[in-house]
C-alpha cells in the first residue's frame, strides 16, 4: 500500500472553511441564483405547483414528455422525473438526484366549512411534522385544486397577491390562556382539532332562512369565484400555507427565509444544476418525490415502484433488453444523491447538537453519511467507498462540503428517501443545505450553502 506523504509544514487537522471566505468572484453568481430562488419559493408552495413550474422550465429547454435523450415523466401531477442521456450506456452508470416537493402544511378537511358564533371557519388536518403553535396568528394563503365530477379542475391560489384576503388561525390571548395553554406542555398547548381557519364574518342576506348564513356567504363567494359547491370539498386538495414572499434575512442578507425550503430548495437547485450540464458522461436522472413528509407512502412517493418504469424506459431507448438482469445492472451501477435538508447548529439550542459533528450554517453542502435515530435505527448509511469517491470529485472542483450528523445521539433524528433508493442496490447518500427553523412557516438557509449545493449537484451530474 502506498502511503500519501505529509507535505512539509502541512497541518493534519481538518480545515473548516466558511463559504464566504472562498467565493470571491462567484459571489455575483450566488446572488443571481439566490434571487431566482427567492422568486421560486415565493410562488411555488405545493407539490402540484412545483411540478407545474418545473414542466414549464423543462419544455422551454427542449425536454419532451417521455423524450430521449432529454425527457420528462409526470405521475398524478405530483411526481416528476426528468433525464438527459449520457455518453455511457445506462447499464454502466446513472447519476440520480432525488428530492421531495411536498412540505408540511394544513390540509382542509373533507367537510371543512362550518360556522360558530357568527363566524365561518375551515377545519384542517395537518400534514407532516409541524409544531402546531407555529401555525396560529399568522397570515395563511390557500393553495390547491378542486376537481369537479365532470372532470374539470379548478386551480385556487388565494392570499398571495397584494390586496387579496388571507386566512388565519386565531390564538388565545395571554390574559385568558393561563390554564388552557400556559401550564401545558408545548406540544399539547395547541390542539390539532382547533387549527381552524377564520374564513368569514358576513351574513348572507336571506329573510326566510337565518340558519348558517355566515357559512352560506363564504360558499356564495367561493361559488362566484370558482364555481364550486360545498360537496366539492370532498374532491379538493386545498392547503393552507404561510402567505407572502420569501425574504433575505439578516442585516448582511446572508440568509434566505421562507416557507417550504425543506425540500424545494433541493428540487430547485437540482433543476438549475441539471440544465447547465451538457452531454454528461453518465445519464442524469432528476427526481422530485411526493409524500416524503408522511413516510413516503403512496403511488407518487419513494416507496412506490414508478422509478422502475423509468429504468426500463431508458434501457428500451438504448435498445438493451428490458429484463431484470439489465435492470439490476443499471441499479447496481447507479449513484444517487438523496437531496434533502438537514439541521444546522442553532447556538440557542446547543444542548441538542453535537458541535463537533453537526452542520454549521455557511460551511457548504451538508453530507449526512447516515440518517435515522438513536442506535442508527432506520438509518440509511452510505458506504465509505462511495462517499470517498463523491468527496474526491467535489474536492477537484472546490466544492465546500461538511460531512455531518444531525443532533446528539439520543435527541431524535429523521429519515429521507435514501433508503427507498438503496433497496435497489444503488449507492446513495444524503446531502443538502442545513436549515434553521426546519419545518416552521419560515425556514432559514444560508446563501453560501445554497450556492455550494448547486455547485455540488453540477459536479456530481458531470462526474
Ligand atoms: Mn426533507
Ligand atoms: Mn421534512
Amino acid at each position: 500500500m502506498k502511503k500519501e506523504k505529509r507535505k512539509k509544514g502541512e497541518s493534519l487537522l481538518l480545515k473548516k472553511v466558511h463559504t464566504y471566505e472562498v467565493l470571491g468572484r462567484e459571489k455575483k453568481k450566488l446572488e443571481e441564483l439566490c434571487q431566482e430562488y427567492i422568486d421560486f419559493l415565493s410562488n411555488v408552495k405545493t407539490e402540484r405547483e412545483s411540478v407545474e413550474f418545473t414542466l414549464e422550465v423543462l419544455k422551454s429547454n427542449g425536454y419532451q414528455e417521455m423524450g430521449y435523450p432529454k425527457g420528462y415523466f409526470v405521475y398524478k401531477n405530483k411526481f416528476l422525473a426528468f433525464w438527459q442521456a449520457g455518453k455511457h450506456p445506462v447499464t454502466e452508470g446513472l447519476r440520480i438526484i432525488a428530492s421531495h416537493i411536498d412540505t408540511p402544511r394544513l390540509d382542509l378537511k373533507l367537510h371543512p366549512l362550518y360556522e360558530d358564533t357568527s363566524m365561518a371557519f375551515f377545519k384542517t388536518h395537518y400534514y407532516g411534522g409541524i409544531k402546531k403553535y407555529h401555525w396560529v396568528a399568522i397570515p395563511l394563503a390557500l393553495h390547491g385544486v378542486v376537481v369537479k365530477k365532470d372532470g374539470t379542475k379548478v386551480k385556487i391560489v388565494l392570499g398571495e397577491k397584494e390586496g387579496e384576503p388571507v386566512l388565519t388561525i386565531c390564538d388565545l390571548l395571554p390574559h385568558l390562556a393561563r390554564k388552557v395553554q400556559s401550564t401545558k406542555k408545548l406540544s399539547e398547548a395547541i390542539v390539532g382539532e382547533k387549527l381552524c381557519l377564520l374564513a368569514g364574518g358576513t351574513p348572507e342576506k336571506n329573510k326566510d332562512n337565518k340558519e348558517d348564513v355566515f357559512k352560506k356567504r363564504v360558499l356564495s363567494l367561493l361559488n362566484e369565484a370558482y364555481g364550486i359547491r360545498e360537496e366539492d370539498f370532498t374532491c379538493a386538495e386545498l392547503f393552507a400555507v404561510p402567505a407572502g414572499r420569501a425574504r433575505e434575512v439578516g442585516i448582511d442578507r446572508a440568509f434566505i427565509g421562507g416557507y417550504g425550503q425543506d425540500d424545494r430548495i433541493n428540487a430547485f437547485l437540482s433543476l438549475k444544476a441539471s440544465l447547465e450540464v451538457c452531454e454528461p458522461a453518465y445519464t442524469n436522472l432528476i427526481i422530485f418525490m411526493d409524500r416524503e413528509e408522511i413516510g413516503s407512502e403512496g403511488n407518487t412517493a419513494a416507496k412506490s415502484r414508478i422509478l422502475e418504469k423509468l429504468i426500463y424506459f431508458l434501457l428500451e431507448k438504448e435498445s438493451v433488453d428490458t429484463n431484470p438482469v439489465n435492470f439490476f445492472k443499471v441499479m447496481e451501477n447507479a449513484k444517487a444523491l438523496s437531496a434533502d435538508v438537514t439541521a444546522g447548529i442553532d447556538p440557542n439550542y446547543i444542548e441538542v447538537h453535537d458541535k463537533l459533528n453537526d452542520a454549521r450554517m455557511g460551511y457548504g453542502i451538508a453530507v449526512s453519511r447516515y440518517t435515522g435515530h438513536g442506535g442508527k435505527y432506520m438509518a440509511s448509511e452510505a458506504h465509505v467507498e462511495f462517499l470517498a469517491w463523491l468527496l474526491g470529485e467535489w474536492d477537484k472542483e472546490k466544492v465546500l462540503y461538511q460531512v455531518c450528523s444531525m443532533g446528539k445521539v439520543d435527541e431524535g433524528g429523521g429519515g429521507t428517501v435514501a433508503k427507498y433508493l438503496a433497496v435497489y442496490g444503488m449507492d446513495v447518500v444524503d446531502v443538502g443545505p442545513p436549515l434553521l427553523s426546519m419545518h416552521s412557516p419560515f425556514e432559514v438557509a444560508h446563501k453560501g450553502d445554497i450556492y455550494m449545493t448547486y455547485k455540488a449537484f453540477k459536479v456530481f451530474l458531470k462526474a
